[in-house]
């Protein structure tokens, strides 16, 4: 640790971050274990005490739930850890689960008025910290408000619908949510993987949302099984749609068809949330061969990538992007610790066909280099490819992680409910309100493809105003 320097009013300045332990990068390649280990309670506190007490704690603006953060950071320096959980619960039901996955550094840490000169606050590592403290003390029953006893559906239990179906039950209401999986949770537990986020402690998160008095009913795809009408017929006066953007998108390039071609989704689903890579402990194989390569460059490719590594008979791991480093999507820590692990990246570089063997299996893929042009709607530089500079690479397995959006199922079955030519459904962003009267949205649904903690606030924003339409329109 860095010598600290004394700042006016006495407090010394630790310049840089208490770092956490981890696994090497040789030792957990070859395991699905988690990767950081997380912070000791000593530690934890030396972490706190670099908190300056901001009088106007522009952390907290960086928040899209509104934490507290420098209250349950001094109450973590104080070591009064039960308060400090107290007031995190208060405002976010899934802090765990925050802890390990937020982009902290771009949020909440990224506007820490100690970034300006040394290294902000580590936020995201004590918000973990005192979540995983309180669970390891078991969690507490939360006291609840007198309920006024109406009816709410919320479909999908990813963070978008649990965060709504908590505010709500804490508001008194009662709270059903629909999910389509036969395990709640949505991306935490069949998209991120056991090394990131340990499906226990999702779990754990869940049971908490239950104390509250969700009732959550598994296997119900909305849509399918129920329609909205129907929900509303069954005495729910108000929905709030969460179901993300689970709907891969593909290049269309020839030969996409073939064997050993996964969307990333379908890939990580079956890693994940079946336990491929417990395969024949579990009962769901996955094939992968010696060379994989993934395309994109977000939070998924790295997932992909890094879980593709960590499977029997990989050797060699490439991530195939068409822009460079600098306009990576991912977060920098999943970057470092796929570079660490021993991911390859080739950037600027984009496929435009496959080949395959007789049996249909992929063997090979055409790649045209590109260069960077003019910047393109999302302000960043358009990929512009090389003419004649086309090269095949021979694989044996190319995970497509390129995007996804939302699934029409639920707008097609719900007549009047707008969407937007991305097929996101039209939200009004400061209240979860849709086209009709009654529905609210919120998450990757309404953003597209977004993050954990923005769905868990547009989750909370549409709990309250769903708790203003059951009180004051919609009678109880
Ligand atoms: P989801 O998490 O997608 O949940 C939607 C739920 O709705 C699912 O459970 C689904 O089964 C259910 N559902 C869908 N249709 C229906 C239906 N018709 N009826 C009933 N239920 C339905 N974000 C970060 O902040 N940090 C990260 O590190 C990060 N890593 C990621 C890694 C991967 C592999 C992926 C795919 C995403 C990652 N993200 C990350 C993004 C983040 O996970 C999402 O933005 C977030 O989960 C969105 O929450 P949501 O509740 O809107 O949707
Ligand atoms: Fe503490 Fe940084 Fe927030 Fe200031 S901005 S209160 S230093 S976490």
């Amino acid at each position: 640790m860095e010598e600290g320097k004394k700042k006016k009013g006495g407090k010394k300045i630790v310049p840089r971050k208490y770092p956490m332990p981890e696994q090497t990068p040789a030792e957990r390649v070859r395991n699905f274990d988690e990767v950081p280990y997380g912070y000791d309670e000593a530690t934890a506190a030396l972490e706190a005490k670099r908190c300056l007490q901001c009088k106007k704690p522009t952390c907290v603006e960086g928040c899209p739930v509104g934490i507290d953060i420098p209250k349950f950071i001094y109450e973590i320096a104080q070591g009064n850890l039960e308060q400090s959980i107290r007031i995190m619960k208060s405002q976010n039901a899934l802090p765990a689960v925050c802890g390990r996955v937020c982009p902290q550094e771009t949020q909440c840490e990224a506007v820490c008025v100690l970034a300006k000169k040394h290294e902000p606050v580590a936020i995201g590592r004590l918000e973990r910290f005192i979540a995983d403290w309180e669970r390891r003390q078991g969690v507490e029953a939360p006291k609840m408000e007198a309920a006024p006893g109406a009816k709410a559906a919320v479909i999908g239990g990813g963070p978008a619908g649990l965060t709504c179906a908590g505010d709500l039950a804490r508001l008194g209401h009662e709270v059903t949510i629909f999910e389509a999986l036969h395990v709640p949770g949505g991306v935490l537990v069949y998209g991120i993987p056991e090394f990131r986020l340990p499906k226990e402690i999702v779990a754990a998160e869940i049971d908490y949302i239950r104390t509250l008095g969700v009732e959550i009913r598994k296997n119900m795809v909305i849509g399918k099984v129920l329609t909205l009408e129907e929900l509303f017929a069954d005495g729910f006066r108000a929905v709030f749609i969460g179901t993300g953007a689970g709907l891969p998108m593909f290049m269309n390039i020839p030969g996409e068809q073939l064997n050993g071609i996964y969307s990333a989704n379908e890939y990580l689903t079956r890693i994940n949330l079946m336990r491929a890579y417990r395969f024949p402990e579990w009962d769901t194989p996955i094939r992968v061969g010696r060379r994989v390569a993934v395309l994109g460059a977000g939070n998924v490719a790295m997932d992909a990538a890094r879980c593709s590594l960590r499977l029997p008979g990989v050797e060699e791991v490439t991530i195939v992007y068409r822009r460079t480093e600098a306009e990576m999507p991912a977060r920098e820590e999943e970057i470092e610790h796929a570079r660490q692990e021993g991911v390859r990246f080739e950037l600027l570089r984009a496929p435009v066909r496959y080949t395959g063997d007789e049996r249909g299996n992929v063997k090979a893929m055409e790649v045209i280099k590109n260069e960077l042009g003019e910047p393109d709607a999302s302000g960043r530089r358009r990929p512009v490819p090389i003419e004649g500079s086309e090269y095949t690479v021979e694989v044996d397995t190319v995970v497509v992680a390129i995007g996804q959006r939302p699934s029409p199922l639920v707008p097609r079955t719900t007549p009047g409910l707008k969407t937007t030519r991305w097929g996101t459904v039209e939200t009004d962003e400061a209240t979860g309100r849709t086209s009709l009267e009654g529905v609210f949205a919120g998450g990757d649904v309404s953003t597209g493809a977004a993050t954990v903690i923005s769905a868990m606030g547009a989750g909370k924003k549409a709990a309250a105003s769903i708790h203003d339409y059951l009180l004051y329109k919609a009678g109880k």
